[in-house]
């Protein structure tokens, strides 16, 4: 009887441990936001938002070539020609550069990805990178070619944290290139220029666009209308996000 006893203690006491252990998993389920759309539709002017509104790490591929540019890294020596052609760095190495980062750094909680996946095999790599249990959000930000290439050719921003600028939407403070945040100096990305845009608008369309059907069966996937005010897209992200997180 004693023993009966102590066996159905230890199931009852384990079916107990295993519910509390599924809720656990529920709520700390790794939060992985995705920011899709072409060059210049505000992918990084609103992961930066987000970051901070969310307290999720911001992760640019973009940015990480022009730290290892800046730093004048192995890696930065070989994307950097094909950063300023305006076609994809090799599929193996920004897959490794990304991974590592994330390992590196231990991100295990989540991110806000930020100019990757950029092509269906990026998109598989990452889903086998994943965990299982990852929430997969997709901010698709939608918005016509013809209205990107001017924002993208006024784009500036600062060296040192990132802060976009815009030489007529939003120019630097005294029109002094200077950072209002930081202090850093605010620059032209080398592959912002018209040729540049035009080359990686048609790179969007070939390579990057075709990931949107592949993650629309994976992740929970939102569509925003990238041609509003900065204001009203960021709002419509929060909005969405809230309710499908
Ligand atoms: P971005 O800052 O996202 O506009 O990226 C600037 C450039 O970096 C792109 O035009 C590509 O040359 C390169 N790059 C950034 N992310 C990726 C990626 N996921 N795959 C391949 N190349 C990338």
């Amino acid at each position: 009887m004693k023993k009966i006893v102590i066996i159905l203690t230890f199931i009852v006491l384990s079916l107990f441990l295993m519910f509390l252990y599924g809720k656990y998993q529920m709520k700390h389920k790794p939060l992985v936001i995705i920011m899709m759309g072409p060059p210049g539709a505000g992918k990084g002017t609103h992961a930066t938002e987000l970051s901070k509104d969310l307290k999720l790490p911001h992760i640019s591929t973009g940015d990480l070539f022009r730290e290892n540019i800046k730093q004048n890294t192995d890696l930065g020596k070989k994307a950097k020609s094909l950063i300023d052609k305006g076609v994809l760095v090799p599929d193996d190495i920004v897959n490794q550069m990304l991974f590592d980062y994330i390992n590196k750094h231990k991100y295990f909680s989540g991110y806000i990805l930020d100019g990757y996946p950029r092509n269906v095999d990026q998109a598989i790599a990452l889903e086998k990178f994943l965990p299982e249990n990852t929430k997969l959000l997709v901010i698709n930000l939608r918005i016509d070619d013809d209205l990107l290439v001017e924002r993208i050719t006024g784009r500036l921003m600062c060296r040192k944290c990132g802060k976009p600028f815009h030489k007529t939407f939003s120019p630097p403070p005294n029109n002094q290139n200077i950072c209002d945040d930081c202090g850093g100096e605010i620059y032209q990305r080398s592959d912002d220029t018209k040729e540049v845009v035009v080359k990686r608008l048609e790179v969007y369309h070939r390579e990057t666009k075709p990931v949107l059907n592949y993650l629309k069966n994976k992740a929970k996937f939102i569509e925003i209308d990238a041609s509003q005010s900065k204001e009203k897209v960021y709002k419509d992200i929060l909005l969405e996000i809230e309710k499908n997180k």
